[in-house]
């Protein structure tokens, strides 16, 4: 490990992989130091896609969006305390970053829709792989061959500043090693604290029961450290839960809002739908915990099935009930036949009138359930994102209490808040980490000038 580079990256999800390539693509020298063993954080989980506006790609599905509804919807969906500079880069940036990454050979050619989103913006690959896997393992590629090095095992524990004040370097643990190194610029993309029950304690002791989503590393590092240094750190309590867990198991599976972008209907233990289901997460997680189970199934077809590579691992991992019929499935659950045969023909006729007359869904309605085989997923709600974090501004400096920027100090993806307001749309956070983590990099680059 060198003692002095350009930049230090601190985590190795989307938003430090990005950073990593752009500073580099400007010139610099950076580092990724990633304290787990594995890359890749919470992003090499994301299943949905990667929400942007105005793209060639909605224009060549026939799909016009906008700047304005994409800044509109977001803001809606996160009560309308979303940071308006941020949101504004943000929604007005997220085209070119799906140019950028198609440039990168990364292309995410098909799409989908989330909760609260109005237009077909969820960009993914056509291959309908995982998004966030996809994303990281060319980023890694790329990196590579631009000879960027990323160290695992290498946990950051301090951040050095100079008696003015300007970032100097950092301390690290590297597999036990303490080291100093010399850096006069620091990206820190060390994601959120949903993994952390000590932060979790402090802003949101209500929320101590839930599992979580999220890998084991994703505590909060980088808040502490940055507000070791005076960093501010806003909108703490905002902690998102995802309303499709399916936690029967030892770990955590997120069933991706996609399986509902494409078809997917919930419902409740007697087997009768109680809500959108494609409501922003908030609305639809709070629906879930008000029934007595605090629980839920996902019901789809062999439609649904093909358009959603996931599900066939989650099939394997037996995460899935599979029925020839409705009946059949509606035996497996436990409820009344004509119950779920009621439920389907209900929302069947909703798909074929384009009117849903009993919750007013209206997106996610383009295909009916009705090829067999027929699924099940049993889900309930778990902590998933953390929207607060470190004040930032939209050029992903790091802010003070007094609002001042920290010279040297920038940081992007989840360990930044406000973009989200009290809820964030699935779909922008990939692209908060493309978005930013591609800023970041341009203003380091300046920085260092
Ligand atoms: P984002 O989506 O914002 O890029 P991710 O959760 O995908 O965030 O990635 C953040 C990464 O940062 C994770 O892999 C996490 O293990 C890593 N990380 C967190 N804290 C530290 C730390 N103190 N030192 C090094 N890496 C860290």
């Amino acid at each position: 490990l060198a003692d002095s580079c350009d930049v230090v990256i601190i985590g190795s999800g989307g938003a430090g992989l990005v950073s990593a390539l752009q500073a580099r693509e400007l010139g610099l020298r950076p580092i990724v130091l990633e304290k787990m063993p594995i890359v890749g954080g919470n992003t090499l989980r994301a299943s949905s896609g990667m929400n942007a506006a105005e793209t060639n790609v909605q224009l060549r599905h026939g799909i016009v969006d906008s700047f304005s509804e994409f800044y509109q919807e977001t803001y809606q969906g996160g009560g309308r305390l979303n940071d308006p500079k941020l949101l504004s880069y943000f929604t007005t940036h997220s085209g070119q970053a799906i140019d950028w990454l198609h440039w990168h050979g990364i292309k995410l050619n098909d799409l989908t829709i989330t909760g609260g989103m109005s237009k077909k913006r969820a960009h993914r690959p056509q291959s309908t792989a995982p998004v966030g896997a996809f994303l990281i393992n060319n980023l890694l590629w790329l990196l590579a061959q631009v000879e960027v090095p990323i160290f695992t095992n290498a946990k950051v524990e301090k951040l050095l500043k100079s008696e003015e004040g300007k970032i100097r370097g950092v301390e690290v643990d590297l597999a036990g090693q303490k080291q100093t190194i010399v850096t006069d610029a620091v990206i820190l993309a060390t994601g959120g604290f949903g993994a952390s029950k000590e932060l979790m304690k402090r802003y949101r002791p209500d929320l101590l029961s839930y599992k979580t989503t999220n890998q084991n590393g994703a505590t909060g590092d980088g808040i502490k450290l940055a507000t070791q240094l005076g960093a501010q750190a806003i909108q703490m309590e905002m902690v998102q839960i995802h309303p499709t867990v399916q936690q029967d198991t030892d770990h955590t599976y997120l069933i991706g809002e996609a399986v509902r972008g494409e078809g997917a209907i919930l419902v409740d233990h007697s087997g009768v739908r109680f809500t959108d289901e494609l409501g922003t997460r908030k609305v639809v997680a709070n629906k879930i915990t008000d029934l007595p189970q605090k629980s839920a199934y996902l019901i789809f077809d062999e439609g649904v099935k093909q358009r959603v590579k996931a599900l066939d691992f989650y099939l394997q991992k037996g995460l899935v009930l599979q029925a020839e019929s409705i009946a059949e499935l509606a035996t497996k659950l436990n409820m009344e036949q004509t119950t779920l045969h009621d439920t389907l023909l209900r929302w069947n006729t909703a798909v074929e009138t384009k009117k849903d007359v009993q919750f007013g869904r209206h997106t996610g309605m383009q295909r009916k359930l009705i090829q067999a085989p027929f699924y099940a997923i049993h889900i309930a709600p778990a902590i998933h994102y953390t929207m607060g974090g470190l004040h930032i501004d939209e050029k992903t400096r790091v802010l003070d209490e007094n609002g001042e920027i920290i010279p040297g100090l920038f940081a992007a993806g989840e360990v930044a808040g406000g973009l989200h307001g009290n809820n964030r749309i699935g779909g922008n956070s990939i692209a908060e980490t493309v978005v930013f983590g591609r800023q970041a990099g341009q203003q380091v680059a300046q920085y260092l000038e």
